[in-house]
């Protein structure tokens, strides 16, 4: 594109900042602006960065900078709750530089982004909310909770899985699906496991599953997802005491020969208390300037270990056919073309992952067949791990 853009952004969690450094590299300026203060970040998960992910990183020059808070995770052993094991797969293969898929703090992949935007020159505005936003003759008017606005050329909402740049595109935008899953986990200390450091251990326990991964210095990190049928509500979910979920973990986990109870001992705060959801279509994500990108436009179950990868995928994308393409609408036609089909595989692969966390009694009996067929679908891994973007290559109409 030949004229200078400005770009709103909305949201600083990964999906944000990350576009923002993207569009800066394309030579178009943006201003992030995010909801929360800077303090409300320490959100206690963890998360999993897949290749495809860190290379879309890489071409921003920023995969260093995450593999210098994660560590390498480039395998997974999922096995039954009385420890027959299942299978074993790999997320992938290494980059040319050797980097493998990595676990990470969210606090800390979503620190360092924002921390390396503002470095690189990205003013992000903190307590901005964005309530609504109009098309104008040349542009798009963003108004924000506290009564100020915001004028750009295009607004980008990276404002994650409750949306509000959603419903302003498409009032009539489909809610969130609500996966029968929670989301529970922690830190271990001091406990002693059988395990490879770097090897993510997947356990579909009797009646929970369970997940753990030892990092290079011994400490532990678990998540297990309690099947929940029915969708709780914020109030509920806050309602339920730590001391509540260490029990309720406790007792879901007595019967199984899996280390999950001494895991949970030697856990200090167990962090729980999020429902899952997905999105198996968006149906439109554009309208005249402004474009939904990351989690608010497709969303995916934490099974499918690919929402982050999928929202920095989504930001160089985006950037590049906003340089590249001769206008916005041409650039966020091309963004869609490029991006919805893929998008939508990885969200019906999560619910299918997903689906197998929640099996009961008789589906579990089937998982070692489920397996045999996963495991020769896992050789057929490229479309997922094997992505690459290319930000030399020009981007093409039509
Ligand atoms: C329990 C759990 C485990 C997960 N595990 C993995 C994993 O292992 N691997 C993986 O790849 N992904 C995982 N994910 C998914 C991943 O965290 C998301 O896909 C990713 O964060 C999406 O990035 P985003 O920028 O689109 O949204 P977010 O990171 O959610 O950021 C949205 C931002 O927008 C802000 N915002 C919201 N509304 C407004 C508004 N009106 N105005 C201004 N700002 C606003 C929010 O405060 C937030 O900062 C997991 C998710 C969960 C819940």
């Amino acid at each position: 594109m030949t004229t200078q853009l400005k770009a709103l952004i909305i949201g600083g969690g990964m999906a944000g900042p990350v576009t923002a450094m993207a569009l800066r590299q394309a030579g178009i300026d943006s201003t992030v602006y995010e909801a929360y203060d800077r303090g409300a970040d320490g959100v206690g998960a963890f998360l999993t960065l897949a290749v495809n992910g860190l290379s879309a990183l890489h071409t921003l020059g920023l995969a260093d900078l995450v593999r210098g808070k994660g560590f390498d995770t480039p395998s997974m052993v999922a096995s039954m709750g009385d420890g027959r094991r299942l299978a074993e797969f790999s997320f992938g293969g290494a980059l040319p530089d050797g980097t493998v898929n990595q676990t990470i703090t969210r606090a800390d992949l979503y620190g360092v982004l924002r921390d390396e935007a503002v470095r690189r020159g990205v003013p992000i505005e903190y307590g901005r909310r964005l309530v609504a936003a109009e098309s104008t003759s040349d542009g798009v008017l963003a108004r924000f909770a506290d009564g100020s606005t915001a004028r750009g050329d295009l607004l980008v909402g990276a404002d994650g899985l409750h949306s509000v740049t959603r419903g302003i595109i498409d009032p009539n935008a489909p809610a969130p699906r609500y996966v029968p899953l929670l989301n529970a986990g922690g830190y271990a200390k001091g406990v002693e496991l059988a395990a490879e450091p770097g090897v993510m251990y997947m356990f579909f326990g009797r009646r929970c599953f369970f997940s753990y991964v030892v990092r290079p210095d011994g400490e532990v990190w678990w998540f297990a997802n309690p099947p929940q049928p029915t969708e709780l509500s914020a109030r509920e979910l806050a309602a339920i005491t730590p001391e509540q979920w260490r029990a309720k973990l406790s007792d879901l986990f007595a019967e199984d020969g899996f280390p999950a109870q001494r895991v949970i001992d030697a856990t200090g705060e167990i962090f729980s208390g999020w429902n899952t959801y997905d999105f198996p279509k968006v149906p439109t994500w554009h309208r005249d300037r402004m474009i939904i990108i990351g989690d608010a436009a497709h969303a995916t179950s934490p099974a499918s270990g690919q929402g982050a990868s999928m929202a920095l995928e989504d930001a160089v994308t985006l950037a590049k056919c906003l340089r590249d393409l001769p206008d916005v609408p041409a650039a966020f036609a091309g963004y869609e073309r490029l991006r919805r089909a893929r998008v939508e595989r990885v969200v019906a692969r999560g619910k299918r992952n997903g689906d197998g966390k929640a099996l009961g009694p008789v589906g579990r009996r089937l998982l070692p067949l489920i397996f045999k067929v996963v495991a020769r679908a896992a050789g057929r891994q490229e479309w997922l791990y094997d992505h690459r973007i290319d930000w030399t290559e020009p981007v093409s109409v039509g």
